[in-house]
């Protein structure tokens, strides 16, 4: 009989890539099925990005790069860094990663042993709880509360904080809720971060470039007094579009790069060279389809809270960023997982329950609005006409 270690009896996994499945067996048997599952946009990526990635390999760059990335992607990292919040990073800091998710992987790897405990936002990308369990650290939840517009407050997260904390994950914009925390309150974070200095902070800024209503995104690197311990995941998969590239990168604390190259060495070795010459025209080239995609998930956003608060038991405050709508469904009288694999079954729509995203998920759905504005419309009239007329099972 083998023996696989018994850490990986407690790996999680994303519910989202198995909602997508049976979407697709349900499509396949016939059904129509409207996607407003999966996280990640329904553009292109850009043509100009496109055409830079088969010139490199037309150019002959089929090799090994360096682990950390080829150092003009670095550099471009830094300068889009420099551009957009005025903040100097060294592209010696900067690793060039095969997408935002193994920056988390590594960093949890880094601090997640049994007795460590790692806080994390809860309802959050599930992978942050999924992980923290693999390595037997204790997993800390920190409530994103929908009265707080599921942004962080800065008191709670502080309060959850003891001296067996390793590493503390921030995400803003938030996967799933929408929630962005204003800069207010994340001075008052990192202010209260002073009396807690053997905490590592891992902030996923994955959807930094996409906030609405006038709400903007602040970056963790913006307090140099926690430079020496933060960690900055983001990426390209959003922003440009990009998720099937399998391009992001880090920004790590001099002290810990070298960890992070070796995991990269001893795993992956490097990111796909073709790629990278991609990520160098997206950061350097017009950024003028990220507005125009930012702008469009606007209006999709605007169209779905609408609707979604029109619906029979149902109430959704706006997100403030990201491309997620994370309504309240307790007064439909579903249990939210009962009432999304229904959904999807029955009126063809697929969305995710709220705890798939963690224990305080219960009563929510996430409901990606990564479909076109015609979709969502149809969407949301199904799931009208279902929650009007089906009885709660
Ligand atoms: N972080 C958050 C909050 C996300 O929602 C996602 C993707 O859904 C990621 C990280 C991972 O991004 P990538 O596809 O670049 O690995």
């Amino acid at each position: 009989m083998l023996q696989v270690v018994e850490s990986f009896g407690r790996i999680g996994e994303e519910n989202a890539f198995a909602v997508l499945a049976r979407a697709q067996e349900l499509e396949r048997q016939g059904k129509s099925i409207i996607s407003l599952g999966i996280g990640q946009p329904d553009f292109k990526t850009p043509p100009h990005i496109v055409e830079a990635a088969i010139k490199s390999l037309r150019d002959g760059h089929h090799g090994y790069t360096p682990a950390t990335g080829i150092l003009p992607l670095r550099e471009a990292v830094s300068a889009d860094i420099h551009k957009r919040h005025g903040i100097e990073v060294s592209p010696e800091l900067v690793m060039i990663m095969p997408g935002g998710k193994v920056t988390m992987f590594m960093a949890i790897l880094m601090f997640g042993e049994p007795g460590a405990e790692i806080v994390y936002p809860d309802p959050g990308f599930p992978i942050y709880r999924s992980m923290i369990e693999f390595t037997g650290a204790t997993p800390v939840a920190d409530h994103m509360r929908e009265q707080n517009g599921f942004a962080f407050s800065a008191e709670e997260t502080l309060a959850r904080l003891t001296p067996k904390t390793r590493l503390l994950i921030l995400n803003s914009p938030a996967n799933p809720t929408g929630g962005v925390t204003p800069k207010a309150e994340i001075d008052k974070l990192v202010a209260g971060l002073e009396k807690f200095p053997n905490v590592a902070i891992l902030s996923d800024e994955i959807y930094g470039q996409m906030t609405y209503d006038g709400y903007v995104h602040q970056t963790l690197l913006a307090y140099p007094q926690i430079r020496n311990r933060l960690i900055i995941l983001d990426g390209w998969s959003k922003t440009y579009a990009m998720t099937g590239w399998r391009l992001g990168y880090a920004v790590w604390p001099r002290l810990l790069y070298e960890a992070a190259r070796k995991l990269a060495v001893n795993s992956y070795s490097c990111i796909n060279a073709s790629a990278q010459y991609a990520g160098i025209a997206a950061l350097t080239g017009p950024q003028d389809s990220v507005a125009a995609m930012v702008q469009e998930f606007d209006n999709r956003r605007k169209l779905v809270v609408a609707g979604l608060n029109k619906l029979p038991g149902v109430s959704c405050v706006s997100p403030r960023g990201a491309f997620y709508a994370f309504p309240n469904v307790s007064k439909t009288g579903w249990k939210a997982k009962a009432l999304a694999s229904t959904l999807l079954e029955e009126a063809g729509v697929a969305t995710l329950g709220g705890p798939d995203f963690g224990i305080y998920g219960e009563g929510y759905l996430r409901i990606s609005y990564a479909n076109s504005a015609e979709n969502i419309e149809k969407a949301l009239s199904r799931m009208n006409d279902f929650l009007s007329t089906r009885k709660v099972a």
